[in-house]
């Protein structure tokens, strides 16, 4: 079917109907796609075609032909157009031979859609030199595909992204304005370019220009992100989008091209990639991408089978910066720490922050040889270590921190395979470069890793106990000198299933830092109280000392809990001491002060062990309500041949006899040791293993508990039957 749109087709068409037969007419007319009329002089209808007859309204079928057409000026407000008013137009007017309506609406009935078309009405006179016949022609196109090309051109323009249209060859026939802005090229040059030219000079594909085009040709459209280079200064990030309409015959109509700039949205994507990858204190590296950049090395020395390694480094003591002077003067001393850090790196280490104040080096592929990369990776560590180990000035004060360093060396196929585990293993080179006491570097060793092997199976274990079923509280007699038994202090011991005998020295630590020894403390405590009640009432006064950890100490509601347990048991807190040490007043002085003064004026005595390994200020004593001191084994030791202990245990007894204080020995463990102290200090207690081991309740009792009428001196026990309570190994 054809479309007459040009003068010279409409010209053809006319002489075509002036030179037919009626039955020929009619065919010419069925062969067009628009709507056509044949009207005689009078407008009666003589002919119509297949689409006329659908502008035909069937309910007015009575009415002369023209009024049977329902056709409006506007499309909303369906002014109606007089058509036959118009038409007159061309019987009236002189030589006038043909009419051309402005854009009007007509109703088409056609099925049951019923909707407005709009129309360009022509009409014609056709002089038949055939039949002599006068009429007129009047044909209606059809102008939808029209309208909605403009309307789409339209939009084209007010986008904001770049589109074009292509002709069938693929020339740039329409650019919109944004196009030729983007790729500098005016609406003049882009004609002379197919799109496929235009893709070649400015576009960098990210896929394969083969895989582009097989997509449009097959699909019919292709999108993906593109770099647009339309000049070496400029440069946008777009999303490209091609596609190809075709007609019914799947001939080629078009491409259509629509460029969306992304820029702003790719530098949002970098900025999302810094805040995701690297500290934004500090500028380094974060955690997320050191594990990358270790993961990617792995990857490259299992080929290059150089070593690398990785530095792990914790400041000492940074808590206590932070909590006492604040965040930012924290915050300051971590910028300079990474700044000398980053000094100290070359360009090609990555120098991370991890959290807090937790940094780390990843030191890439040293060398094959060992021994020059060990060398050269354990050489910065300790050029770290000693930079570190500084005084910092800020806000004008001055203060020092250090650092402890953990190193893993590592290589590719021969070492661990994950990243992860790298990380790890210079974190527990680092922990032991921490209990080491600070300060220093520390490579990692195999024997860490069963270590920590170990503590982990002990929190496991912890975190399942049962109190009851597993523990079991120990006692070992505090003896004066004159062999009496005067009290005892209470050591716990873990019997566990699997891992057997767990001595505390391995526990307690892990359950402080699991938090389990609150729990296990309380139990610790609920259990003694009873004892001590119980043999008190049996036996007469006697002491019992219990260990406080300090994480128990330090819990908000531990006097609380104590006040409890007096109440709960009935025990009478004027038996019980309880032992401290002295690192429990390092942290919150003041409120352990309160605690520790609240505890004594309930009636419980205070004492503290390990006394001489700790604060080496002895100031603190003043302020505290304390009783007792227990001189730690470390100095009973070696007595009486070391004469720097005996000083160090001579000063602790003066100290206390100025104070009024007890004083234990413990740790006592040979004759001449016990002697020796007893002529320093007649009222010295003994505590060790010459007495005895720590034993269970029931064994304590009955070599060490006897009612007052039945009490022997232990001396005289001793001299019948050697040591006491060598019998038990615990
Ligand atoms: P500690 O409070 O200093 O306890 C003294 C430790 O020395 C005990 O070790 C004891 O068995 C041991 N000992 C006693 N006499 C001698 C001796 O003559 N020679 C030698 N070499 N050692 C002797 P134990 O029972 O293994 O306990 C170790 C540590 O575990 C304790 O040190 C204490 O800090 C902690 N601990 C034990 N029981 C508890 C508890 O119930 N709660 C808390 N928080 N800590 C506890
Ligand atoms: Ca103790
Ligand atoms: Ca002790």
């Amino acid at each position: 079917m054809k479309t007459p749109h040009i003068d010279s087709e409409m010209t053809e068409l006319v002489a075509q109907l002036n030179h037919s037969h009626h039955r020929q007419k009619q065919q010419i007319a069925d062969a067009f796609y628009d709507g056509l009329f044949l009207i005689s002089k009078r407008l009666d209808l003589v002919l119509l075609n297949q689409k006329a007859s659908s502008y035909i309204n069937p309910a007015k079928s009575d009415a002369p032909v023209l009024e049977q057409l329902e056709i409006y000026t506007q499309k909303r407000n369906q002014i109606p157009f007089e058509l036959t008013t118009w038409f007159q137009q061309l019987s009236t007017a002189e030589n006038k031979t043909n009419l051309i309506s402005p854009l009007v609406w007509v109703r088409s009935f056609n099925g049951h859609k019923n909707q407005l078309v709009p129309v360009l009405i022509k009409a014609y006179s056709i002089h038949s030199t055939i039949d002599k016949t006068e009429n007129y022609m009047i044909l209606m196109q059809d102008q939808s595909l029209q309208i909605q090309a403009e309307a789409q051109i339209k939009l084209m323009e007010a986008s904001y992204a770049g589109q074009f249209i292509t002709d069938s060859s693929g020339y740039i026939t329409q650019p919109n304005y944004t196009f030729s802005a983007y790729t500098g090229l005016s609406t003049q040059t882009l004609s002379q370019m197919t799109y496929i030219e235009w893709l070649k000079k400015q576009v960098v594909l990210r896929v394969p220009f083969d895989s582009v085009m097989h997509a449009l040709l097959t699909d019919g459209r292709w999108s993906g992100e593109v770099q647009l280079t339309p000049s070496e200064q400029m440069q946008y990030h777009a999303v490209l989008s091609l596609s190809m309409m075709t007609d019914s015959n799947r001939n080629i109509e078009h491409f259509i091209g629509v460029l969306q700039d992304i820029t702003d949205i790719q530098e949002a994507r970098s900025e999302i990639e810094r805040l995701a990858y690297y500290d934004n204190l500090t500028g380094l590296a974060n955690r997320t991408l050191l594990n990358n950049k270790v993961a990617a090395t792995l990857e490259n020395t299992e080929k290059s089978m150089s070593y690398s390694g990785l530095i792990l480094l914790d400041l000492d003591g940074f808590r206590m910066i932070n909590d006492t002077l604040g965040h930012t003067i924290g915050d300051q001393l971590l910028i300079l720490v990474s700044q000398k850090i980053t000094e100290l790196s070359a360009e090609q280490d990555v120098v991370a922050r991890l959290d807090g104040d937790e940094f780390a080096i990843l030191v890439n592929e040293v060398s094959q040889d060992s021994v020059e990369a060990l060398t050269h990776i354990m050489g910065l560590a300790h050029k770290i270590r000693h930079s570190i180990d500084d005084r910092y000035t800020i806000q004008h004060r001055s203060l020092h921190s250090s650092a402890s360093i953990g190193v893993y060396i590592f290589k590719g196929l021969e070492s661990l395979s994950l990243a992860d585990e790298i990380i790890r293993h210079s974190n527990m080179a680092m922990h032991e470069a921490k209990n080491l006491g600070g300060n220093q570097v520390y490579q990692f060793e195999d024997k860490l890793c069963s270590a920590a092997q170990h503590r982990l199976e002990m929190l496991q274990a912890l975190n399942h106990s049962e109190l009851d079923d597993e523990f079991q509280l120990y006692f070992q007699p505090q003896i004066d000198s004159e062999g009496r038994t005067v009290g005892m202090e209470t050591l716990l011991r873990w019997f566990h299933p699997a891992l057997g005998l767990v001595p505390p020295n391995d526990f307690i630590p892990v359950a402080e830092e699991g938090r389990q020894i609150i729990k296990i403390g309380l139990w610790v405590m609920h259990k003694a109280f009873l004892q001590a009640k119980a043999w008190n009432e049996q036996y007469g006064t006697l002491r019992m000392s219990i260990n406080i950890s300090p994480i128990q100490f330090h819990e908000q509601s531990f006097v609380e809990l104590v006040i409890g347990l007096v109440k709960f048991t009935q025990v009478n807190p004027n038996t019980i001491t309880l032992e401290l040490t002295e690192g429990v007043l390092i942290r919150n002085t003041e409120l352990a002060l309160q605690k520790i003064q609240h505890l004594v004026s309930l009636g419980f005595q205070i004492s503290i062990d390990d006394f001489g390994t700790g604060y080496s200020s002895l100031s603190y004593l003043q302020k505290l309500p304390i009783h007792e001191l227990k001189i730690d084994q470390s100095f009973i030791r070696n007595i009486p041949e070391n004469t720097d202990d005996i000083a160090i245990v001579e000063s602790i007894i003066q100290l206390a006899q100025t104070k009024n204080l007890a004083v234990v020995a413990e740790g006592v463990e040979t004759q001449e040791q016990a002697s020796f102290l007893t002529t320093l200090s007649s009222s010295l207690l003994i505590q060790g293993y010459f007495y005895s081991q720590p034993v269970p309740a029931n064994e304590f009792e009955s070599v060490f508990l006897k009612t007052p009428s039945e009490h022997q001196s232990l001396h005289a026990l001793k001299k019948q039957s050697g040591h006491l309570g060598n019998q038990t190994t615990h």
